[in-house]
Order: structure tokens, then sequence, then C-alpha cells
């Protein structure tokens, strides 16, 4: 199973893709959680993503295609994998079909979870509250400032995903709005011929 959650920061890929990493027995590909690795290990990739990153703003294609493209190759990605904010551009998206095609593999599915943007603000503001009662850190770019960045970024640059997704055939649409489970088991119905 190789799927791709779509959807802005906030919309619930990443707590989706845990589940369905479980259900599936396949890795959760979050570009950001590899970025957040090489900032905190001070790789020189950290180095040059942090600024970038704390505004709220994209890193290079560039870099983020080659740390994807190392990573699928690891033996744990054989049997697929659920690709979590990666591709968020029309260049990356081009780069993972090359890569896919080189590989001679295939997305089993494109599933954007439709989200009210007036929503997202709020679900940031209660991630931050959940993780501080949880004694956890909070993420550099988890502030109102940063987070509208992100969602400019997210129209601009990864919303035409959604046309490109949709011209391959792959895209398929779920109510991100839904509770948790309901959204889970609709992914889940979505997925069934897969
Ligand atoms: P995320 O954890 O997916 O919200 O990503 C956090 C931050 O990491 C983003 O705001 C970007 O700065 C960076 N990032 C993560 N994935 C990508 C990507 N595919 N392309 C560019 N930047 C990314």
């Amino acid at each position: 199973m190789r799927l791709i959650l779509l959807g802005p920061p906030g919309a619930g890929k990443g707590t989706q893709a845990k589940i369905l990493t479980e259900k599936y027995a396949i890795p959760q590909l979050s570009t950001g959680d590899m970025l957040r690795a090489a900032v905190a290990a001070q790789t020189e990739v950290g180095k040059r993503a942090k600024a970038v990153m704390d505004a709220g703003q994209l890193v290079s294609d560039e870099i983020v295609n080659a740390i994807v493209s190392d990573r699928i190759d690891q033996p744990d990605c054989a049997g697929g994998f659920i690709l979590d904010g990666y591709p968020r551009t029309v260049p990356q998206a081009q780069a993972l079909t090359g890569m896919l095609k080189e590989k001679h593999a295939e997305l089993d599915a494109v599933i954007e979870l439709k989200v009210d943007e007036a929503a997202l603000i709020k679900r940031m503001e209660n991630r931050v509250a959940e993780t501080i009662a949880a004694g956890g850190t909070v993420r550099s770019d988890d502030n109102p400032e940063a987070f509208r960045k992100r969602l400019v970024e997210y129209r601009e640059k990864t919303a035409p995903l959604s046309d490109y997704y949709a011209g391959t055939g792959e895209l398929k649409l779920v109510d991100g709005m839904a509770a948790m489970a309901d959204v889970t088991a609709e992914i889940e119905k979505l997925l069934l011929p897969a």
C-alpha cells in the first residue's frame, strides 16, 4: 500500500497516518518529522532547514526530494508507506512520480483531507495546549504567525496538487472535519479495493 495524505497543516494527516501505519504495518514517512530530526541532530540539511521551517516556509524541493528518495529505498518501505507532508509542491509531485516510475512502484491512492480553514488555527492552539499539558516540547513553528504563513504556503504551493492528482485519477476526498474515528473509517473504505 503506497499512500499520500494531502491537506493543510492541522488537517489531521499525522494523526491518520499513525493509525493507518498500524493497520497496514507500513511506515509513516513524514518529511516534517525527518526535517525536525535533522535540525535536532544539527546535520548540514538541518542547519539549512531550521530558519525556513521556523518561519513557516517550505524547505527546498531539492532537499526534501533527496530525503524521500533515500527513505523509500529503505527495506521497511518494501511493502509500502504513507507519505505525510510530501509532496507539497507540483515539482515535488513530479519528482515523486519519476522516483516511483524508476523503482517500478505505483501509488494506491492520494487522499485529501478537506477541512474548514477557520478551524485549523483552533486545532493548532489545542495541539499546543495538549503538548504542554503532557510535558512535551511545542514545535517552534506552532505559533500563530508561523502557522498563518504555513497556511499561505499551503494555498499557494500545495493546493494545486489536488488538480495534479485529480489529473492522474488517483485523488480521493475525505471530510477531515468529521470525528477522528469517522475520518479513519472513511479512508479505510476508500482503500478497500487497493
Ligand atoms: P509538517 O510537520 O509536515 O507540518 O512540516 C513542518 C515544516 O517542515 C513545514 O512547514 C516546512 O517548513 C517543512 N517541510 C515538511 N515537509 C516539507 C515538504 N514536503 N516540502 C517543503 N518543506 C517541508
